[in-house]
């Protein structure tokens, strides 16, 4: 744990007490702050009083004798309109701040060197923050892996010289650290997402651009206009840029040449990392993440050879593009996390011959905008409430069978792809959907696919059942 020692002796109200809203009041306490915490949820109340958290309603406090306000990253700052707790500390001119704040301002009062690499972007954050720790770990640094991706940031080890943390913020994190001061701060790219928290896309992107405006070195995916704009604004205001992009040639900073990443610096241009042989980095947009990953790596002293072997040895991450087992040429990939079409799309344009499972509860517009990966498709095997609805999309363009349950479709796709012939092909559960008709969340959807493919005769696991 943290224990948060820059609020010693303060009042501090916080509002939230989920997960990381219940560790950050244990933090504050034990850092010796005065704190006290509520919830609109009676049962996360008790659960903090239990846990030794002082708790008590905030309508009731003297808002003129409270020096902070902690919100939770789960409660509206600003859209779609702010929490009574927010306002309250407003009309009271009381600043409000989140979990992430405050480990900055721990950092800085501690450890103000520490390398601290912090992670945003509409899509691939986690993946980004998990590969660099990864990397950073399997070359030995003490390294610390929190924030958004599940850990909250205060239940980390504390703060000290040659120990490295990589934080991947929300927009809500970012909007509640205005002193976010990262060694390395990675903006992976931008796509409206969000956007009833938010406001409008410009106020979205202006959070998030806080998060690389003060950064040491920024590290930018330059593919999108909002991050281009940013890329340049920043570094006109005199930070360090490092621009990214995994399409596009770059006169300076680290691009994609296929699954080639290739950095230009000073004129010069040589291959950094080849990914072409790594499961785990498949696909255009992990050559983004990776390619960030390398840069944020670079940023805080970490050599070329350390970053290579690191990017070899990515396990992944569960549930995203997750190669989980292989029976001949089949290769069976768990894409649970794919709830949307958008979501979808990077898994099945990373595969060249698909056997796919795809359904659930479908989101609006089904999955009509991935038309153009359909001829990779050797056949889709539909489950849950869409497959009628996806099976009319697919028509007589793409062979399909209503399977019905994650089971059954595993078996067929199974089956199907061993009597294929043509090569290597891959059995892709990227279902397009969300989970609610059939599991608890994407996760329980993802291990079961893995049960079921470890049930296939003759397959052999990559990954543990
Ligand atoms: P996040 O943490 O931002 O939600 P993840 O790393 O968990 O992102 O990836 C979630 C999904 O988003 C992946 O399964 C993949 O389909 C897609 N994705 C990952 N990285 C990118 C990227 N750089 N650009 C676009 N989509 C991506």
């Amino acid at each position: 744990m943290i224990p948060v020692t820059t609020l010693k002796g303060k009042s501090v109200a916080l509002f939230g007490l989920g997960g990381s809203g219940l560790a950050t009041a244990l933090a504050l306490a034990a850092g010796g702050a005065d704190v006290i915490a509520w919830d609109d949820s009676p049962a996360s109340v008790e659960n903090a009083s239990a846990a030794g958290v002082k708790t008590g309603d905030l309508r009731e406090l003297d808002w003129k004798s409270i020096d902070t306000l902690v919100l939770s990253p789960g409660v509206p700052l600003t859209h779609p309109k702010p929490h009574w707790s927010a306002g309250l500390a407003s009309a009271a001119g009381v600043e409000i701040i989140g979990d992430v704040e405050l480990f900055a301002r721990e950092r800085r009062a501690h450890a103000p060197d520490c390398p601290f690499i912090a992670i945003t972007g509409t899509n691939g954050k986690s993946t980004t923050t998990a590969l660099i720790a990864h990397i950073l770990k399997s070359s030995g640094r003490d390294t610390q892996l929190g924030g958004n991706i599940g850990t909250a940031v205060l239940t980390l080890d504390p703060p000290k010289m040659g120990r490295f943390y990589v934080v991947e913020c929300s927009s809500y994190q970012i909007d509640l650290a205005p002193s976010l001061n990262p060694s390395a701060g990675i903006l992976l790219n931008l796509t409206p997402d969000h956007l009833d928290r938010h406001g409008s896309m410009q106020h979205y992107a202006d959070v998030k651009e806080r998060l690389v405006a003060n950064s040491k070195t920024a590290i930018v995916g330059v593919d999108d206009t909002y991050c281009a704009g940013i890329a340049d604004r920043i570094e006109r205001a005199g930070t360090k840029v490092v621009r990214i992009s995994k399409r596009n040639v770059l006169a300076d900073g680290i691009y994609a040449e296929g699954a080639r990443l290739i950095h230009a610096q000073g004129g010069a241009t040589r291959e950094i990392a080849d990914l072409s042989s790594i499961q785990t980095l498949r696909g255009s947009h992990n050559a983004q993440n990776a390619a960030a990953a390398v840069a944020a790596c670079l940023a805080v002293g970490i050599s070329e050879n350390e970053i290579r072997a690191g990017l070899e040895s990515f396990p992944g991450l569960k549930h995203r593009m997750q190669p989980v087992g292989r029976k001949g040429d089949t290769l069976f990939v768990n894409d649970s996390k794919a709830t949307n079409a958008d979501a979808a799309a990077p898994a099945l344009s990373s595969f060249e011959r698909i056997y796919w499972i795809a359904g659930g509860v479908p989101k609006e517009g089904g999955i009509s905008s991935l038309g153009s990966f359909f001829p990779k498709i050797a056949k889709a095997y539909l489950i849950g409430e869409a497959a009628s609805a996806f099976a009319e999309t697919l028509g007589d363009t793409v062979p399909h069978a209503m399977s019905g349950t994650l089971e059954q479709a595993v078996a067929d796709a199974a089956a199907d792809a061993e009597s294929d012939g043509s090569g290597p092909v891959a059995v892709l559960l990227s279902p397009a959907c969300a989970s609610f008709d059939q599991y608890k969340n994407f996760e329980v959807r993802g291990d079961a696919f893995v049960k079921h493919v470890a049930g296939v005769p003759g397959v052999s696991m990559l990954v543990a059942v």
